[in-house]
């Protein structure tokens, strides 16, 4: 079995005190992370609606980690018929990849979601991965190819021009002119162990009104651009 299928069976363990079985969660979240770790367990919270206190809702990390799963086979299949073709034309001599697989580009325009968690498409993650798999097998889908939204950019300075971002998720759809990758962040930056301790949730697992203060097209309007190397998250 693979380590996910083991950690996903431990999430299951009713046996197990439900941080086990939340640290079962994170480990499948490192295995298999649509969103980027940060974004994609932010997600989850929010889906699954995963209390403060875990032991108010145990239930909800199997809610969580079924999810996952479901988005996770999604994938494995596409991945494993992109292998395939690829072997195939591999042996007929092509050598070249006209474009990489969503889930192997090395740079995504959508890089904000890891620097951001509250960032991310409000599709479930099963969505997601058919949206991906759909426009990687050359569908014509309306709005951010990420999640779908055909509102108007929001335009982020990158200090010499701008750039214009999705106001749903902000990946970004209108590159700055200049030839460099921007990376956009919120300001101030988010602390990892806040939202890791879902301090974005109440005690019975709806959003906290109070904390983060912005969040959706705000949120993204005060995003500010941090260039440099891209810290490996
Ligand atoms: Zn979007
Ligand atoms: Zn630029």
């Amino acid at each position: 079995m693979t380590s996910f299928l083991t950690h996903r069976a431990r999430v299951h363990d009713t046996t197990l005190p439900a941080y086990r079985r939340h640290s079962a969660l994170r480990t499948c979240v490192t295995e298999f992370a649509p969103y980027g770790f940060r974004a994609t367990y932010h997600h989850l919270t929010l889906s699954a609606r995963m209390p403060r206190l875990l032991e108010a809702d145990p239930e909800s990390l199997v809610r969580a980690v079924e999810e996952l799963h479901e988005a996770r086979q999604l994938w494995l299949a596409r991945a494993e018929e992109y292998a395939a073709r690829r072997r195939a034309e591999k042996r007929a001599g092509r050598r070249s990849v006209a474009e990489p697989a969503w889930w192997n580009r090395s740079w995504q325009p959508d890089h904000v979601w890891l620097h951001d968690p509250f960032l991310h498409p409000t599709l479930s993650l099963p969505d997601y991965v058919r949206r991906q798999n759909a426009l990687m097998d050359g569908a014509e889908l309306p709005g951010c190819p990420a999640c779908g939204e055909e509102g108007p950019v929001v335009w982020v300075s990158t200090v010499i021009d701008r750039a214009g971002l999705c106001r749903s998720c902000a990946r970004v759809l209108v590159p700055c002119p200049c030839v460099r990758r921007h990376r956009f962040e919120p300001e101030p930056r988010v602390g990892w162990s806040r939202t890791w301790r879902r301090e974005h949730m109440t005690g019975d697992g709806g959003p906290n009104p109070h904390w983060p203060a912005h969040l959706g097209t705000a949120r993204i309007e005060r995003l500010t651009v941090h260039d440099g190397p891209y810290p490996r998250l």
